[in-house]
């Protein structure tokens, strides 16, 4: 037990934006502590599957995808994080690569995907394990710093000034913190009853700390629900149907297997359709009484499959359906939080000396986050608080 342990800079979560900004103050010099509430590898950032968004195309640049991104927000999104955001994807796709992530090719480029509300095809991918693959390479970096040291089930539970932390059994000093804690749609959806995509350390509470110390918020109530939640079968309920699927042909039918909805619409909007086409009675009904429409998963070309939905295709063959064959069932689930804690553009909030990135951060998606901008929140602005906070 490291009871009062000194370092520069304390990491709260182990997530790819927490071990973004562990990998980055270590390389600035800083003695950097790592402190998750369970095991190192749970979080969100390891169950992502679809990609990670980038203007790395011919006919693409930062400018339109910071476009994108204002206008899937609905303009409620901070621009001065989108061009952030935007402008710094390149860099960051290649720093990941260096770290040892090595994204789908086809042709001499990065396979691209155009994910929902994008104008161009911009999603790089890792196969549909995109968020395994970059938390393994940044787990990895950063266990091999002798700058950086791990405290394994060691959950936040108070932050005093400047700062000293209570996590789990641990006490720790350090001159700057990093608030990496993921988002709360776990806890939210077990309050509503609902299934959730989310990993059972979701629960927000390293966001009450930040706010009983004074810290300002937005749009925590802007919850996003995953267009596709897996449906049916039992072992598949709960689980975000990769929105690839849609970007490789896969599209929305009702139940008289008819189109109801752009299926590469923004989130919320195809999420709002679905919900909408059930409540008309034009839904069709799982085996055990839960709503859903259909996702035709048949006009999915086996070559795109084989590429870049192999572990979704594996899932659903092993549960008894062979999605490359027959149509499967989905409904929204809830997925992920839109808003939190204020953050400039190099992450700090609005209390000095504490830095918050990742989901638990508000203001880079406004109220409604496009896929794959999320992984790259998480780089991006990881590594901003990580340098930020090493300096301060
Ligand atoms: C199934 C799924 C698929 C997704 N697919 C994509 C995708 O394809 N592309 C994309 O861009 N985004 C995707 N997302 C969203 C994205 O993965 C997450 O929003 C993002 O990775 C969050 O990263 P994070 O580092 O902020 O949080 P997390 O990865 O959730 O990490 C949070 C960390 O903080 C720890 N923690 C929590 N509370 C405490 C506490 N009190 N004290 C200490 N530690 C704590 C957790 O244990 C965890 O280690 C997906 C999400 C899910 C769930």
């Amino acid at each position: 037990m490291a009871k009062g342990a000194a370092f520069d800079v304390l990491v709260i979560g182990s997530g790819a934006s927490g071990l973004a900004a562990a990998v980055s103050a270590g390389r600035a010099g800083a003695r950097v502590a790592v402190a998750t509430k369970g095991s190192i590898q749970s979080c969100n950032s390891a169950k992502a599957q679809g990609g990670i968004q980038a203007a790395v195309g011919e006919d693409d640049s930062p400018e339109v995808h910071a476009d994108d991104v204002w206008r899937s927000s609905h303009e409620t999104a901070n621009r001065e994080l989108v061009e952030v955001l935007t402008s710094e994807a390149p860099s960051a796709i290649h720093w990941l690569e260096e770290l040892g992530v090595e994204f789908t090719k086809e042709n001499g480029g990065y396979r691209l995907a155009r994910c929902g509300g994008a104008s161009r095809k911009r999603l790089l991918q890792v196969g549909d394990r995109t968020g395994h693959a970059i938390t393994k390479a940044l787990r990895e970096a950063a266990e091999s710093s002798p700058n950086i040291t791990f405290f394994p089930n060691a959950p936040l539970q108070e932050l005093a000034g400047a700062w000293e932390a209570r996590c789990g059994e641990h006490t720790i000093h350090a001159s700057t913190v990093v608030l990496a804690a993921g988002g709360r749609c776990y806890a939210e959806a077990a309050e509503r009853g609902e299934l959730s995509t989310n990993h059972p350390g979701a629960t927000g509470e390293a966001t009450r700390v930040a706010l009983d110390l004074g810290a300002e918020s937005r749009d925590l109530d802007a919850l996003q629900y995953h267009p596709n939640g897996g449906a049916w079968p039992p072992t598949m309920q709960g689980y975000s149907i990769p929105e690839t699927t849609r970007a490789y042909g896969a599209v929305l039918l009702n139940a008289e297997e008819e189109e109801f909805t752009d299926s590469l619409g923004p989130r919320d909007v195809v999420a709002q359709a679905i919900v909408d086409e059930v409540a008309k009675g034009k839904g069709v009904e799982t085996p055990d009484g839960r709503p859903a429409v259909w996702l035709d998963t048949t006009r999915i070309s086996a070559h795109d499959a084989e590429l870049s939905l192999p572990y979704m295709v594996r899932r659903y063959r092993a549960g008894g359906i062979d999605p490359l064959a027959e149509k499967i069932m989905t409904y929204p689930v809830l997925h992920y939080q839109n808003g939190g804690l204020v953050i400039d553009r190099d992450a700090q909030t609005t209390v000095e000396g504490l830095y918050a990135c990742g989901e638990i951060a508000g203001g880079t998606h406004g109220r409604n986050r496009m896929m794959g901008n999320s992984l790259l929140e998480c780089v991006v602005f990881g590594r901003r608080a990580g340098r930020a906070a090493a300096r301060h």
